[in-house]
C-alpha cells in the first residue's frame, strides 16, 4: 500500500488537529425546521427553480433544474412547504447574494419513490451516467463541480481512475469517517465510475496516517473482489490532495498549468463523490445529504455529523453542543483554503466539507506584517512553481498585468506561501484581490464591448434601413417618370380622326 512516490515542488508540513473530531462515531443531524437551497452551489451554473412559493414538497422532489450540462439538479432533503425564493447571502467566493429556495420542514420526512437499479454492472453505461446526472452529484471535496460534466472527457485516452480521499487540510475528517464507515460505498462508487470512464485501474489515495480508512478499504477490496483497484497512502504533505499533486505523487504524470487530468489520461474523483454515485445508482437516492465535520476550539463537541444539504450552519452547530467562548470565525473548509462566512444562517451545501469554528491561533494568528525581505521562502514552498514575492509586489502597487504576467491565476490559493513567510504577509488576500480587480475590469471591458458592438450594429441597421429607403425612394420616381413619358407619349400621338 505504501510505494513509490514522485514529489511536487513545495508544499508544507501543518500541524494536525484531526484528533477533534476524527475519535468520535459518525453522528446522525436530526430535520432541521428550515432547509436554504442557494440556486449557486459553489461551482457549475445556476439552476431554475421548479417551483414556487406555498408548493408542498418531498424528499428527493427535484426543486431546481437546469438543461445546460454545467448545472447540477437540486432536490430537497425533507418534506415541508416552499416559504420563500429570494435573494439571500449565500456561501460563495464572490460574497455576493443569490436566489434561495427556502423550505420549511414538516418533520415527517415524506419521500418521492427512489427507484434502485441493483446490478449496475449490467447497466448501460448512458443510463449509468443519467442516474449520476438526475442525481445532482457533484464534486464534494469543495469545488462542486457537476460530475457527469467531469465524466465526459472529451474523447482524451483515459486509463486511470483516481478516487481522491487524501485530506490535507489540517482539522478536515470527513473524508476519513466516510471511508472508516462506510468503505464499501467507495468502492462500489469506484465500480461504477470505472465503468463509466472505461478504465481497468483505480488508485483509491488516502493519507499515510489515516491508518484505519486504508484497513477498511483493504477489507472490503479483498472481501468483494475489487482486484483492479489499489489502496494507497500518501505521504502527509499539504497539499498533496489537490487534484494535480496528488497524480503527480501517485503517477509522477504532470497536469498541464492550464490542463485537466484528462490531458494525462487520468479522471480524479473525491471518495464522497463515488459514495454518492453508488448511493444514485444501486438506491436511485440523489445528493440530499453528506458528512460534514464540524469542528475547532470554538465548537463544544467537534465530530462528524452526516447532515442534509441546506440545512442552516447554526442547526448544524447547535447540535454539536453550541459555541465556546474560544469561537471568534466560522470558516467553510480548512484553515488554509476555507472561506470566511459571515454569518451561521447560510447553509451546508453540496460542497460543504467542514464548518470550522475556529479562534485566531487556528487561523495562523494575528499577523502583523513586515516588509518583504526577499529571502524566497514563498517561491520554495508554492506548489505551482510561482514566484509569489514578486506576484505580491505587482498586486500590492496594482500593475495587474504584470501580476498577470507572473501567471496570478494559476495560484490555487493554497496559501503555502502565506504560511512559511517570515515577514507575515498575507499574501493570497493580495492575489485574490488582485484576481477580483482582474476580473472585475474583464468584466468591464466585455460590457464596453457588447455595448459598442449593439451600437455598430444598431448604425448599421439604421444605414441599411437609410440605404433601402433611398433605393426604394429612387425606384419610386423612376416608375412615376416612366409612367409620365408613357403619358406624355400617348397624349402626343394622333388620334385616328386627326389621321383621316
Ligand atoms: S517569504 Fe515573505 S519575506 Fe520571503 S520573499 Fe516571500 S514574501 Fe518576501
Ligand atoms: S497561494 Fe498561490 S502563490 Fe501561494 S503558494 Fe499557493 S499557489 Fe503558490
Amino acid at each position: 500500500m505504501l510505494g513509490l512516490f514522485w514529489e511536487f515542488h513545495g508544499g508544507v508540513r501543518l500541524n494536525r488537529h484531526k484528533e477533534l473530531s476524527s475519535e468520535q462515531p459518525l453522528a446522525v443531524a436530526p430535520i432541521p425546521k428550515q432547509l436554504i437551497y442557494p440556486l449557486q452551489q459553489r461551482g457549475g451554473r445556476n439552476a431554475e427553480p421548479l417551483v414556487a412559493v406555498g408548493d408542498t414538497v418531498l424528499k428527493g422532489q427535484v426543486i431546481a433544474q437546469d438543461s445546460h450540462p454545467l448545472s447540477a439538479p437540486i432536490h430537497a432533503a425533507s418534506s415541508g412547504v416552499v416559504t420563500a425564493i429570494e435573494s439571500r447571502a449565500i456561501p460563495h467566493p464572490s460574497g455576493l447574494d443569490d436566489v434561495c429556495i427556502v423550505i420549511d420542514t414538516d418533520g415527517e420526512d415524506r419521500a418521492v419513490r427512489f427507484r434502485s437499479l441493483k446490478d449496475f454492472r449490467r447497466s448501460k453505461v448512458p443510463t449509468l451516467r443519467q442516474r449520476i446526472q438526475d442525481a445532482g452529484i457533484v464534486g464534494m471535496g469543495g469545488a462542486a463541480f457537476p460530475t457527469s460534466a467531469k465524466l465526459n472527457t472529451g474523447g482524451r485516452a483515459i486509463d486511470l481512475l483516481v478516487l481522491n480521499g487524501a485530506e490535507c487540510e489540517p482539522y478536515i475528517t470527513c473524508d476519513d469517517c466516510l471511508l472508516r464507515s462506510w468503505p464499501e460505498r467507495v468502492l462500489g462508487g469506484a465500480a461504477i465510475l470505472m465503468r463509466v470512464i472505461g478504465v481497468e485501474r483505480c488508485i483509491v489515495a488516502v493519507e499515510a496516517d489515516m491508518p484505519e480508512a486504508a484497513k477498511a478499504l483493504e477489507a472490503v477490496r479483498i472481501r468483494d473482489g475489487y482486484e483492479h483497484v489499489e489502496i494507497v497512502k500518501v505521504p502527509s504533505k499539504y497539499p498533496t490532495g489537490g487534484e494535480k499533486q496528488l497524480i503527480q505523487v501517485l503517477t509522477g504524470r504532470e497536469v498541464p498549468v492550464r490542463g485537466i487530468p484528462a490531458d494525462v489520461g487520468v479522471v480524479c474523483q473525491n471518495v464522497g463523490t463515488a459514495a454518492a454515485v453508488y448511493a444514485a445508482v444501486t438506491e436511485g437516492k440523489p445528493l440530499i445529504e453528506r458528512i460534514v465535520t464540524v469542528t475547532g476550539p470554538g465548537i463544544a463537541q467537534p465530530q462528524n455529523v452526516l447532515a442534509r444539504i441546506g440545512t442552516p450552519i447554526a442547526e448544524l452547530t447547535a447540535f454539536c453542543g453550541g459555541y465556546t467562548p474560544q469561537a471568534q470565525r466560522l470558516v467553510m473548509g480548512g484553515p488554509m483554503m476555507g472561506l470566511a462566512l459571515p454569518s451561521d444562517e447560510l447553509p451546508v451545501i453540496k460542497s460543504t466539507n467542514c464548518i470550522l469554528v475556529a479562534d485566531l491561533a487556528a487561523m495562523g494568528g494575528e499577523k502583523q506584517p513586515m516588509p518583504c525581505i526577499r529571502c524566497g521562502a514563498c517561491a520554495e514552498a508554492c506548489p505551482v512553481n510561482l514566484v509569489p514575492q514578486q506576484l505580491y509586489w505587482h498586486s500590492r502597487t496594482d500593475q495587474l498585468k504584470k501580476a498577470q504576467n507572473y501567471n496570478l491565476f494559476d495560484c490555487i490559493e493554497c496559501g503555502c506561501c502565506d504560511y512559511v513567510c517570515p515577514s507575515q504577509i498575507p499574501l493570497v488576500q493580495y492575489f485574490r484581490a488582485a484576481k477580483g480587480r482582474i476580473l472585475a475590469k474583464q468584466g468591464e471591458q466585455r460590457k464596453a464591448e457588447h455595448a459598442r458592438l449593439r451600437f455598430e450594429a444598431r448604425q448599421n441597421r439604421k444605414e441599411q434601413e437609410k440605404r433601402e429607403k433611398a433605393e426604394a425612394m429612387a425606384r419610386k420616381k423612376a416608375a412615376l417618370e416612366q409612367a409620365q413619358a408613357a403619358a406624355a407619349a400617348t397624349a402626343s400621338a394622333p388620334t385616328d380622326k386627326e389621321q383621316s
